[in-house]
């Protein structure tokens, strides 16, 4: 006689988590790019990789949902990227997608581990044992969480005081809805700097700038700017553009232009 529990199973991806989640071929949780950079500016990107470990299999999601914006921020590691150089600051980005584990999530969030993703289901998500949800917040959360700590600390140590910034993109339609905004700034309580961004960003014209939209941040859903920079008292924002403005090499350079700009002029007027 087969359980309900173990008919649901059938279906859904497993993983044996005594097994490693990351096989010694595959890439390290998270990576660093600048390490060095001399900029008073952390850059961030969370939701840089739509890749899934080997030993999760596809997830349950045809190839189609695995490119999707659902599984990563298209186009925001290639812009994160450019600004890292432009502003000679070091960027900490996630190898893996937000699919297996969201790292600008905290642990209790719903999405943290999401079991739907906008309208998609994620079956290799679905009734995760402890060890299971455990292995993945140990392997790839953990780690990445814990190098941006790090480097926070070390600005601390050499006195400075650094600005973090989220690189992130977002989908032009949501649950059906085409979104007025080419870009916005997400922030909590770093609101001098966030409404710098959003005015300079704006005096450009034909540039429709979300104040904290299309999202919001909440210490619930959120984990960078809270934890990261409000919590240190940091000046810290999440950096959103929409992701077919960032989709090619031409897109990238013109928004990395456009955003270094304003972010020097920010950090150059607050010393
Ligand atoms: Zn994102």
């Amino acid at each position: 006689m087969t359980s309900p529990m173990a008919i649901k199973d059938i279906d859904r991806p497993r993983h044996d988590p005594s097994q490693p989640l990351l096989a010694i071929d595959e890439p390290p949780p998270y990576a660093v790019f600048n390490p060095d950079g001399a900029a008073p500016i952390l850059l961030l990107c969370e939701h840089a990789s739509n890749r899934i470990p080997r030993a999760l299999g596809d997830m349950g999601l045809s190839s189609h949902d695995r490119q999707r914006h659902i599984a990563w921020d298209i186009g925001a590691l290639a812009l994160a990227q450019h600004l890292s150089l432009s502003l000679d600051a070091p960027l900490f980005f996630t190898n893996y997608s937000r699919l297996v584990i969201d790292c600008n999530r905290p642990l209790s969030a719903p999405s943290f581990i999401p079991e739907v993703s906008e309208t998609t289901e994620i079956p290799a998500n679905r009734d995760l044992s402890q060890a299971e949800r455990q292995q993945r917040i140990d392997m790839l959360f953990t780690p990445f969480a814990k190098a941006v700590t790090r480097r926070l600390e070390l600005f601390e140590a050499r006195r400075e005081r650094p600005f973090v910034v989220g690189v992130h993109s977002f989908t032009p339609v949501y649950f059906g809805r085409q979104r007025p905004w080419q870009a916005g700034i997400l922030y909590g309580e770093a609101v001098d700097f966030a409404r710098s961004l959003i005015r300079a960003l704006g005096s450009e014209s034909g540039l429709t700038i979300g104040d904290n939209e299309p999202y919001t941040i909440h210490p619930d859903e959120d984990y960078t700017v809270p934890v990261h920079a409000d919590a240190r008292k940091l000046p810290g924002v999440l950096l959103e553009v929409r992701h077919d403005l960032i989709g090619d090499a031409a897109g990238v350079a013109a928004w990395g232009e456009r955003l270094t700009r304003h972010l020097k002029a920010s950090y150059t007027k607050s010393r």
